[in-house]
This record gives C-alpha cells, structure tokens and sequence, in this order.
C-alpha cells in the first residue's frame, strides 16, 4: 500500500551570515499507515527540522530539497494553497508547547470552529457541535463549558488535550508529534502518551513521534529512525533497537535512559561530549568524537547508511555489534 508519508533525499539548510547551516543531510524514510514511527535524537540533531521541512514550515532562513510525499502527492516547496490542503486535512503537527500553535488572544471555542468552519465548510452551530465532540475524545471533562475558555485558563496537560484535539479535527492521517510530552511530569506525560496511542487506534492515523527520550517510544513505536548530525545513523523495528542497537550512538542512548532499580530511578552513563556543530561537521563519522570504537577509517570517510536487511540499517563502519547484556 502506498506509505502515507514518503521522504527521499531531503537536505535543509539554513543560511546564517556565518554560513549555510546543514539541519538535514540526505534522509529518506516512509512511513506506512496507521504506522507509529519514532524518530530520536538529542537536540539540534535535525528531528524536529525534518518535519519543519515536510510541512512547510520552515523559518524565513531555512530551504529544503528533495522530496516530500504526502499519499502520493509531492508537496515540497509546493504552493501555499496546495500545502494548506494537505495540512490540517491529511497531516498535522503538534508541539511541545501548545502556545505555539494556540492563539492566545482566541477563546478554545473560536479558534476550534474556524478550523472546521474553513476547512469543512461547517455552519458555526455543526463546527461547535464538533469541537465539543473532539474535546470530549481527548478526555478534556466538561468540554460544553470549557470550549468557552481561552488557552492560558488551562493547565498544562490540558492544554496539550486541547492542542491535540486541534490536530485532529480535520480527521488527518498522519499526526506528527514533536517532543509533546516533555514539558510535562512524568504522570501526564503517561496519559497524554496514551491518549495519543488510543486515538490511533480508534482513527488508525499514522504517528511520526519526535523524541530525545528513547524511552518513550519504547512501548508506542512500531519503528525507530536514530538520528545524529543531520542524518539518519540507524532505523529498526523497536524491538530489535533495544535488544540489539547496531549504531554506538544508539548504543549511548540506550546506557543513557533512566532505570529502575532498588535505590530509584538511577541514570546508567551519559554520552560524553557535546553534539557536532553543524557548520563545521568533522571529516568522517560525525559522531567519531564521541565514539568509544572510532578507529582510523571513521576519520577518513563517512560511513553510509547501509541497509542490515529485517528493516534494519545502520551508518557505521564497524562489524555488526552483538546483544546488548
Ligand atoms: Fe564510531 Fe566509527 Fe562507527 Fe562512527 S563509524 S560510530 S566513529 S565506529
Ligand atoms: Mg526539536
């Protein structure tokens, strides 16, 4: 079937007066429906400037090439009018923090019925009804009298509710979900995760989920891209990642998640070293700083990403490494 989104060969690069940063170098992926697809990384590894790429959304500075599938249509560096199609309608995007895509000045009510009044063609009556509706489906409790107040009357999960059902009211098939758990504790980062997983389930939408937290695309994603520098380093089941990751990067990661032993919550070892400057990205393996096997070749050429066949690629030029203990 065909994926409902279709990524190849994306470059982005932003131009500074200190010269063109490279945020995405050369990602291609696909993600198929009803697919949950992690994408993890620390910050400034390029995750969120993929998908800022995918829906348009780049700063003034920032250019992307390459190409953008949405169900088959290209829509890369498309016209605004064609990009508002597809956004709302067949993709949307949710954020960390929900203020960047609530208007602060506009009550709940307002701003939910316009979506569906411009894109639906609702009457403002139907287009409330349905807002209501959708506010109910993200579990938000007296949605009839909340729908009246404005973004800031909210609490912070709640508020990611109310974004959440925003994105859904067009009924998208792909939601991308960038890092909307990290503002929260740990107890509504849970629920929000699974609200996010029964909505799946109950509209079968596809998720790109955006993280810097392996460990919270454990559970949730059916596969996870790995990235570092800009480009892809590994892609695997989420199985496989955690049982046998194939990129020291991952590896790094992996020793770095949060643990639960006898004495609490312990973090095992954190990745030593900051991340590559994207202006200036090293010769070789952008990660050999850092990279407890760098051997001579990781200086001297950059390994491709190559695939390990069972959906497994890794851009490494070490022998495959064994189960992780
Ligand atoms: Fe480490 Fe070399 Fe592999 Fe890069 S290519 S991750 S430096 S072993
Ligand atoms: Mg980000």
């Amino acid at each position: 079937m065909e994926p409902v989104l279709e990524v190849a060969g994306l470059n982005t690069l932003f131009a500074t007066p200190e010269g063109d940063v490279r945020a995405v170098s050369d990602v291609a992926f696909a993600i198929a429906r009803g697919e949950t697809l992690g994408i993890v990384g620390e910050s400034g590894s390029g995750k969120s400037q993929i998908f800022m790429s995918v829906m348009g959304l780049l700063a003034r500075n920032g250019r992307a090439s390459g190409s953008v599938r949405v169900t088959g249509t290209e829509i890369l560096n498309a016209p605004v009018a064609e990009l508002n199609r597809v956004r709302g309608a067949r993709m949307s995007m949710i954020f960390q923090d929900p203020m960047t895509s609530l208007n602060p000045y506009l009550t709940v009510r307002r701003q939910m019925t316009e979506v569906l009044m411009t894109h639906k063609g609702l009457g403002e009556e139907a287009a409330a009804q349905a807002s209501i509706e959708m506010l109910e489906r993200v579990q938000i409790p007296e949605a009839g009298r909340r729908i009246g107040m404005y973004p800031h009357e909210f609490s912070g999960g709640m508020r990611q509710r109310v974004m959440i059902a925003m994105a859904l009211l067009c009924g998208p098939e792909l939601l991308i979900a960038d890092e909307p758990t990290t503002a929260l504790d740990v107890t509504v980062q849970a629920q929000i995760l699974d609200l996010l997983m029964q909505l799946k389930r109950d509209t079968g939408m596809a998720i790109a989920l955006i993280t810097h937290d392996l460990g919270v695309i454990a559970g949730l994603a059916d596969r996870v891209i790995v990235m570092y520098g800009g480009r892809i380093v590994e892609q695997a089941p989420v199985r496989d990642i955690f049982r046998r990751p194939q990129h020291p990067y991952t590896e790094g990661l992996l020793k770095s998640m949060p643990r639960l032993d006898e004495h609490g919550v312990t973090r095992l070892q954190t990745i030593g070293g900051q991340p590559p400057n994207l202006q200036n990205l090293p010769s070789g393996c952008a990660f050999r700083d850092r990279c407890a096997y760098a051997f001579d070749l990781c200086a001297a050429e950059r390994p491709d990403l190559t695939s390990l066949g069972e959906g497994r690629a890794r851009a490494c030029h070490l022998p495959q490494l064994g189960e992780v203990a």
